[in-house]
């Protein structure tokens, strides 16, 4: 099946560029519109599967997250480990996504790729890419005490039907704790009917799986097939230092912690979590690739079920370490291209709101850029400005995702290895 993704991708992708090229390169800077068939393949072929397939993943989102992430603190809290657990999994979390914001500030603060762009092409990328502005960035997101009065739910199911997955957290994390005081035969009651709900959804995404190669290749084909590569040619350093940035945290910062703190070898990491890369870059979306990430965790890498149903589903929604470092580079490189000079202090804000806004930012593709927004007023520049990145953002989440859910992936490993044996001696689990 794999090997069955991995081609959907890879012919998708070419097929999309082919058409691209041929078809939507710009004559003297105005790109022509869609031939008729093509607008027809999208509407109709294309883009119903690529949607019908995101659904497929999405579908099984809120009940996974809930069922998993209670059910993991019911466990872990019955065998009194949750607390310390709980503090790990923060403290990396937080640990890496800093890790990855200081390498994206280091990178382009090194190579400036926003510094000496002739003002001409700077009103020129500014209208080029204005049109794309979308709704959510003419209400600017603000940040404060509301922001975290809204965890708490006010009603649990509305906050699952709204997919307000940090409001589901709470509640799920709540239900997991409240689950351990309940007496033997209700816990175990509780318990046995979160596992099938969690059995339910896994059944669901393996059906969507079968799916995938189809669903695969339509997405990436609309993606190529409407942006092409001419959009990268402006920004081309810009993209570049994110990639590198995404790739040394990827690389190097997780293989040495993977070895390090958790005992396992990169390649083999790497090679077993292969459906999870793909789903994450197919689909932009940590929480569609959450169901994919369970899973392999599970099956292939041989996490626990109270540790990859504790950790994964916490990660998908607070831990996007690609999503941290892209904000970060986003908004020094939107300060360079309008010359605004940042002292230290300010790259230091800078790393602490990258860091907060990736907690809150959505799973779901360009989920951060509302976010961004708030990082962007931080360095005094407009919002508005995201429209200069807007036209190789899709390119861009795709790689931060991937990065996104790999961290949660060696969260996962980590919390094994240090907790995995106790765990398993444990005589509840
Ligand atoms: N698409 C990202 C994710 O789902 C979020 C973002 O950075 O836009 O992880």
């Amino acid at each position: 099946l794999h090997i069955r993704v991995l081609g959907g991708l890879i012919l998708g992708a070419i097929a999309g560029t082919i058409i691209n090229s041929t078809f939507l390169t710009p004559v003297d800077g105005v790109k022509p519109p869609p031939p008729e068939w093509l607008v027809f393949i999208q509407k109709y072929i294309t883009d119903p599967i690529g949607q019908v397939f995101l659904r497929l993943l999405l579908m099984t989102v809120v009940p996974l997250v809930f069922a998993s992430l209670a059910l993991g603190v019911a466990r872990l809290g019955g065998m009194g480990s949750l607390g310390r657990i709980g503090l790990k999994t923060f403290a990396y979390f937080f640990l890496t996504m800093t890790a990855a914001v200081v390498i994206g500030l280091t990178l382009v603060n090194l190579v400036k790729p926003g510094v000496g762009l002739p003002p001409a092409i700077q009103t020129q990328m500014a209208e080029q890419f204005g049109g794309k502005l979308n709704d959510t960035l003419s209400k600017p997101t603000t940040f404060g005490i509301q922001t975290f009065i809204d965890i708490v739910p006010r009603n649990p199911l509305q906050s699952m039907v709204n997919m307000e997955m940090l409001s589901v957290i709470f509640f799920a994390l709540l239900v997991g704790i409240g689950i351990t005081r309940l007496k033997a035969e209700h816990n175990q009651l509780m318990q046995n009917f979160l596992e099938s709900v969690g059995e339910l959804m896994v059944f669901i995404i393996g059906l969507a799986m079968k799916f995938a190669p189809f669903g695969v290749f339509a997405l990436i084909f609309n993606t190529t097939a409407n942006f092409g590569l001419d959009l990268l040619k402006n920004l081309a350093t810009y993209v570049i230092v994110v990639i590198v940035g995404l790739g040394i945290q990827m690389f190097v910062v997780f293989p040495i912690l993977l070895s390090s703190l958790g005992k396992m070898n990169p390649l083999t990491f790497f090679k077993l979590t292969r459906p999870v890369i793909l789903t994450a870059f197919s689909t932009s979306s940590s929480n569609a690739t959450l169901p994919t990430s369970i899973r392999t965790a599970e099956q292939d890498l041989k996490i626990p079920a109270p540790i990859a149903g504790f950790v994964l589903p916490l990660g998908a929604t607070m831990n996007m370490n690609g999503t941290a470092l892209f904000e970060g580079v986003t908004a020094v490189f939107l300060a360079q291209v309008f010359g605004i000079e940042l002292t230290l202090t300010q790259q230091i804000i800078v790393v602490v709101m990258c860091v907060l806004t990736a907690v809150g930012a959505a799973g779901v593709p360009g989920g951060s850029i509302p976010l961004l927004a708030l990082v962007l007023t931080t360095v005094g520049v407009q919002p508005g400005a995201i429209a200069i990145i807007l036209g190789v953002d899709r390119l861009l989440d795709m790689c931060r995702t991937t990065l996104n859910v790999l961290g949660d992936m060696t969260a996962a490993v980590y919390i094994n290895q240090s907790e995995g044996a106790a765990l398993s001696k444990s005589p509840t689990s």
